[in-house]
């Protein structure tokens, strides 16, 4: 048994997101793979804002690395750097690779363990439901998605959302920032557009917009755009493959430019397509085929898949029943997208994924 590990190519996976956790979860059986994450668990995170109101939600959404992927070195710690041939964690370990897969999408400064990220939304939806007044900052997917959630089980609060920008959704088309809109309106938000919050200015519940309105509120919850995760390699190996976004370069084959041993995959990618899990999930198979080709002694570039950048398609839940989807040029809002989306919110889909019982 010794002799056959010792044979295996050591895989390092950095980052256990919806990246990380399927490139981990499908090589454990063909390399010594190790998986390096700030946290012990995946979050399904598009799930995340349900779980603020329902929080036995996150009993399905949160997955311990070590369940999907038992095989799997689970090293719960940050990565901070890289040199041509190991990656030091934030505990002063050093761990060694013969190929490395990057995926550390976005920082989550959340919970290390999945018990206290569940005490963390139990706490949120005791805010919540101690509230008579909510403000929202940020008019984004996470801020839309909240917003409707809270509007959908606690209908009774008075909401108030405030993004910065000229319209909703501003990673999506307008057609689709407009349905969102008028759906929350239907549901008595109130949504300030051109305007941001001076949280610092904040007392005994009042609020200043830049824009010199005053708002009352029990209690916020930012929702503002989490911080791409790739500061940590600033200064490594890689520092000169990060383009001016703070994404990492990669080929048709999802290798960072220039470095044939090391992949990226995920939100962290200059792939130019939307930043969706789905896809970032789709990213992890192709590089997981092209590291057991590599592994197989295939070096050359034709034994290699090639992963071509996705039309845009998004969905955006708005409470438990309805939607808005983007599809290429179709916008479409209501329960035809709930439908799709707002239910189970695909955490049986990514569980099944993870070899996992969908419920
Ligand atoms: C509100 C909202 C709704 C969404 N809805 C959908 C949807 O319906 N469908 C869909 O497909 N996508 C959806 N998305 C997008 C989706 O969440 C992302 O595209 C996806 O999470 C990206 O996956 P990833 O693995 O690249 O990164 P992440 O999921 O961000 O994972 C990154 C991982 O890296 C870890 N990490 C970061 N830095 C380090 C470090 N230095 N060392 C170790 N670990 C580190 C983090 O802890 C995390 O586990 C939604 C996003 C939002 C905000």
């Amino acid at each position: 048994m010794e002799g056959l590990l010792a044979e295996k190519k050591r895989v390092v996976v950095v980052g256990g997101g919806a990246a990380g956790s399927v490139i981990a979860k499908t090589l454990q059986l063909h390399a010594d793979v190790s998986l390096i994450d700030l946290k012990e668990y995946f979050e399904v995170s598009w799930a995340s804002l349900r779980a603020m109101v329902e929080p036995s939600f996150a009993n399905r959404s949160l997955i311990n690395h070590s369940e999907y992927a038992p095989n799997a070195h689970v090293i719960t710690s940050a990565a901070t750097n890289i040199t041509g041939n190991e990656v030091m964690t934030a505990q002063g370990r050093a761990v060694a690779y013969d190929y490395l897969v990057i995926a550390t999408g976005h920082v989550d400064n959340g919970a290390h363990t999945k018990a206290e990220k569940i005490n963390q939304y139990q706490a949120e939806q005791d805010k919540i439901k101690s509230a008579n007044s909510i403000l929202i900052v940020g008019g984004g997917p996470t801020g839309v998605e909240l917003a409707a959630e809270i509007a959908v089980d606690f209908p009774g609060k008075k909401i108030t959302l405030v993004h910065r920008g000229s319209r909703l959704l501003e990673f999506i088309g307008e057609k689709a920032g407009k349905k969102a809109l008028d759906w929350l309106n239907s549901k008595k938000v109130e949504v300030i557009l051109g305007q941001s919050v001076k949280l610092d200015s904040e007392s005994d519940g009042v609020y200043e917009t830049s824009g010199g309105e005053t708002i009352v509120a029990d209690c916020h919850f930012i929702c503002t755009v989490k911080p791409i995760g790739s500061s940590w390699l600033k200064e490594t190996i890689l520092k000169d493959c990060i383009d001016i976004k703070g994404r990492l370069m990669v080929d048709k084959n999802l290798r960072v430019k220039g470095h044939d041993n090391i992949f990226a995959i995920g939100d962290i990618t200059d792939i130019p397509e939307l930043k969706q899990g789905y896809l970032a999930q789709e990213h992890a198979l192709v590089a997981a085929k092209n590291l057991q080709a590599l592994i197989e002694g295939k070096t050359d570039c034709c034994a290699l898949s090639v992963y071509k950048p996705a039309s845009p398609m998004a969905l955006v839940s708005l409470g438990r029943r309805e939607g808005v989807a983007q599809i290429m040029c179709l916008t479409i809002g209501g329960r035809i997208p709930g439908i799709v989306k707002s239910g189970d919110l695909f955490v049986g889909k990514t569980r099944k994924l993870l070899g996992l019982k969908s419920a």
